[in-house]
């Protein structure tokens, strides 16, 4: 093991020559923050010297159950001996001593999550030395009272407020207001009163190595305080809340954290010394001007906690004593700029009058800066537009395609929950779906507020400009039909205790108790509600978004590099259809028909199903001809001169129907209620009719091509819907281009005899009409057994569609519902899935994906193939499914079809 190398110097010797040994590509290494001191300083900026023991050291520490490799004390020893020989300097030297900050940083930036000690290297003997070299013992003594205060809380978990408490009191006993009046003499007697604290809060039995004569004392030993501190900044990685930030930024718990030992310098010397933290551009709107703040005579966190008020970076310059080193910091971000090629984020120190940088990476920002950065960085020549595209996180696009909370105004949030579709909505409280329509009707902005939804909420969230729900995760049937419609959803509000029948919520930990009719705000993209009206706004895809998405296409669509990477859209109404064409959509890759039976040609359908009077029956397939028609009408016209995709009808017929349970209760009642026989025969005849089309697993049973074969009217009564449509439009002058497709053939036969049936009503129309029509018939490939046969159905088939929705299901053998209410979250936790499957795309889903594709391709290379499971709107599934299985074209839900050019975009710069 220790053959590795686990010290890695930054900075200069004793000569002023730079012996720097990391980079900034050794962030798995070095972590982030180690890994920038050495790019930093191997670029010849001013960074103070120090050593970085790197994150394998803490890997091993922890799985060896916090016990030091062999050899690494002696190493770092070693390495602090080096250090003190650099700069001539050492450790708890009493007259000119060396003094260190110890510094986690892990391979990527968790702020605030983990631990850092400065001021190391102060004890009785070495302040006296400080307060030699400096003459200002004042300085000396607060340095070490921080460092007291910091190793204690730090280091040993010895509460913060007991000094704090103590400070407050010096100062009532001084007779000053603030920490900064108090005397030198003061900070010495803090000093004796925190050493105090410590003897009487730390644990002896867990610090043996603290005793000196049977009494906890503060380590005067340099070398203790140094690893001590190491081995907290260590523990640190696994406390409880670095644990917790990992888990919700999925960073791996294997990486461990490095530590940074770095000489002090001092921004606490005097009106000449400041310290900073900085942006090269404003991470919040991208504008291109320094941001940041800074305070005079000021050390470490002072300026992030807020405790004075701070100064705008683009004063620094006019202070007096500050002019060159705000300057030299003008030039630093200069070159930072140019050698990261991006916006950076800094920390830095001024030590009377000397610029010093402590820290650096690349800043987070908005997505409106990510754009205009990234934009404004291609006309500065910086980078070319192929990094632009490349750069922008196809996931933050999200934020912008929505209305958003109004980011000026301070949010008093009531909960919180999961952000399960992004956008803000603001509205009244309802309880039913019945309620939500009938109060969206009469004009006012409705928030659906549910336990969970379920498929008979579907006209209440159409009709909502929000949903909320206390049960549920981000895949819950709520989060998936909101995120389908664009609509924003919070799920799995676990503090909202409604009661739907009183109509209802209790705030958990609260007295609130909101009713219906009272306005909240949701937020999706963040999980937050408000109770009262947040203003919001409003998002176009306009300026910088356009650009990128133009630049976007040309990459994904060129013919260089490999095939092209195209997107469509799922979508069954007109309106979403509009919709997906302005976002940017080449063509429909899905309709689903049955959505086109909701609201209300219920009826019509329950007819259908439920009658056993022939000639009714065949009157309702007739109304639904006409409505289809009509539909596929206004779809076809919509898109006319592209392709769309449309899906025979798919679900179980049951779904079509009444629950029976409801049913069986609603006859309960109306018996109750005296009603006479012949209503209640009609009733219960009808309940017997439901209850027989039930299925014991719906999922797996009379649905997709097996109700082509068993009830083929209501499929190729869709067929001649299209058919019929398409040649009427090809007569209007307009270009239809419809693509009928098969859903959940498991078997080529399947494929085969219903395609022949389709092929007699293409003929039939072609010739009543007398026109040529020329429609592909493709099969949606979601079931195992259909891609391993997938060169037997490609002999037969135009295109493959894959839902990998299904796929997914039935190559796990799970139900979604139940998987992701019931274990899924176990498995999440136990690490025995990495990720929920039905968000990302298993490896193994795509493997049969791939197969298939290949397989196809093969037996019948005029095809093409496409993904329109929810898969096809998320990022990193979509440069799987274009770079792994080479599919054609991914298929997703309107507002999603910027975010999948953008991916699609960077899945073809991942080829080069
Ligand atoms: P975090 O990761 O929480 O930002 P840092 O390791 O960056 O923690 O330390 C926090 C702050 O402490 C820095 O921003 C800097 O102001 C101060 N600091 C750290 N090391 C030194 C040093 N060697 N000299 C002066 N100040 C330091
Ligand atoms: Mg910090
Ligand atoms: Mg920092």
């Amino acid at each position: 093991m220790s053959a590795q190398q686990r010290i890695y110097r930054f900075g200069t010797d004793d000569h002023g020559r730079d012996v720097t040994e990391g980079s900034s590509s050794m962030n798995y290494i070095l972590g982030g923050k180690g890994a920038n001191l050495a790019e930093m300083a191997r670029i010849g900026l001013p960074v103070p010297p120090g050593f970085t023991i790197t994150c394998q050291t803490c890997v091993e520490y922890s799985t060896a159950g916090n016990t030091w490799p062999e050899g690494a004390l002696d190493e770092i020893a070693e390495a602090e001996a080096d250090l003190e020989r650099r700069m001539g300097k050492r450790l708890g030297d009493p007259a000119d001593p060396l003094l260190v900050s110890v510094r986690s940083g892990a391979p990527f930036s968790m702020p605030g999550m983990m631990d850092t000690v400065l001021n190391l290297g102060l004890n009785d003997a070495s302040v006296q030395g400080l307060i030699a070299q400096t003459e200002n013992p004042r300085f000396a003594w607060d340095s070490y009272r921080r460092f007291i205060q910091m190793f204690s809380d730090v280091v040993l978990g010895v509460d913060a407020e007991l000094f704090e408490n103590a400070i407050t009191q010096k100062k009532l006993i001084a007779g000053v207001r603030s920490d900064a009046e108090l005397s030198a003499e003061d900070l010495e007697e803090l000093v004796a009163e925190f050493k105090q604290i410590f003897s009487e809060h730390v644990d002896a039995t867990d610090h043996p190595e603290l005793l000196v004569d049977g009494e906890i004392v503060f380590p005067a030993d340099p070398a203790l305080q140094l690893r001590l501190a190491i081995q907290a900044v260590f523990g640190s990685w696994m406390n409880e809340r670095a644990i917790l930030y990992r888990k919700q930024n999925g960073i791996p718990d294997d990486l461990g954290t490095a530590v940074n030992v770095q000489v002090m310098v001092f921004g606490n010397k005097g009106a000449t010394s400041a310290t900073g933290v900085a942006f090269t551009r404003n991470p919040a709107n991208g504008a291109r001007e320094f941001y940041g703040d800074f305070l005079v005579n000021a050390q470490g966190e002072d300026v992030v906690a807020g405790i004075r008020n701070t100064e705008p970076i683009s004063d620094l310059k006019t202070v007096e004593g500050l002019e060159k080193a705000g300057a030299e910091l003008e030039r630093v971000f200069t070159v930072l700029e140019n050698h990261y090629r991006d916006m950076c984020d800094i920390e830095f120190t001024i030590e009377q009058g000397r610029l010093w940088m402590l820290q650096t990476r690349v800043g987070k920002r908005t997505a409106t800066a990510a754009l205009k950065i990234a934009i404004d960085m291609v006309d500065e020549g910086l980078i070319t537009r192929e990094e632009a595209v490349g750069r922008v996180d196809p996931a933050q696009l999200d934020q912008l395609l929505h209305p958003q909370f109004d980011a000026s105004v301070e949010l008093d949030i009531l909960a919180r929950g999961l952000n399960a579709s992004p956008g803000a909505a603001v509205g009244e409280i309802v309880f039913s779906s019945d309620d939500a329509v009938a109060r969206a009707a009469e004009g006012h902005p409705v928030v659906l507020v549910r336990w969970e939804t379920n498929p008979d909420d579907l006209k209440g969230m159409v009709a909502a400009e929000g949903i909320l729900t206390s049960h549920g995760g981000k895949t819950s049937h709520a989060a998936v039909i909101a995120r389908g419609m664009g609509t924003p959803c919070v799920c799995g509000v676990e503090a909202f205790q409604i009661d739907a029948a009183k109509k209802e919520v209790r705030v958990s930990g609260t007295e609130i108790v909101l009713h219906e009719g009272d306005i909240i705000s949701i937020d999706g993209a963040t999980g937050i509600v408000v109770a009262g009206a947040v203003p919001l706004v409003s998002a176009e895809l306009t300026g910088d978004l356009e650009t990128i998405l133009a630049w976007a296409d040309e990459i994904r669509l060129s013919e260089d590099g490999g095939r092209p990477c195209h997107v469509r859209v799922n979508a069954d109404n007109p309106a979403d259809a509009k919709l997906a064409l302005d976002f940017g959509a080449e063509a429909i890759g899905l309709c689903r028909t049955e959505h086109m039976f909701l609201g209300d040609r219920k009826n019509i359908i329950q007819t259908y199903i439920l009658s056993d009077d022939d000639a009714e029956r065949a009157e309702a397939l007739q109304e639904l001809l006409r409505v289809q028609t009509e539909d596929f009408v206004q779809m076809l016209k919509t898109m006319s001169g592209r392709p769309m995709v449309i899906r025979l009808i798919d679900p179980p017929l049951h779904e079509f129907l009444d629950d029976p349970r409801a049913l069986e209760i609603s006859i309960a009642k109306r018996e109750s209620d005296g009603a006479d026989e012949a209503e209640l025969a009609a009733l219960r005849d009808r309940l017997r009719r439901i209850d027989a089309m039930s299925e014991s697993n719906p999922m797996l049973g009379l649905r997709g091509v097996r109700l082509s074969v068993v009830y083929p009217d209501l499929p190729l009564m869709q067929v001649r819907a299209i058919t019929t449509a398409t040649a009427q439009l090809i007569k209007d002058g307009y270009d239809p281009r419809p693509e009928i497709m098969v859903p959940l053939v498991a078997i080529t036969e399947e494929h085969v005899q219903t395609r022949e049936v389709i092929e007699q009503v293409i003929a039939e129309v072609e010739r009543d009409r007398g026109v040529k029509l020329d429609i592909p018939v493709g099969t949606m490939l979601e079931l195992p057994r259909a891609c391993l046969v997938a060169d037997d159905i490609a002999r037969h088939a135009d295109f493959f569609c894959f839902g990998t929705n299904d796929l997914t299901q039935t190559a796990f053998g799970f139900s979604r519902d139940d998987a992701e209410a019931k274990f899924i979250p176990i498995y999440l936790h136990r690490k025995i899935l990495k990720g929920n499957p039905f968000e990302t795309i298993d490896d193994a889903v795509l493997e049969l994906v791939r197969m298939a594709v290949e397989k196809g391709r093969d037996a019948n290379p005029t095809m093409h193939f496409g993904v329109c499971g929810e898969h096809g709107g998320d990022p990193k599934s979509i440069v799987k499914f274009f770079n792994v299985a080479g599919v054609d074209y991914v298929s997703c839900s309107p507002y999603r079809v910027p975010v999948a050019r953008l991916a699609a975009a960077q899945a073809k710069l991942k080829r080069a």
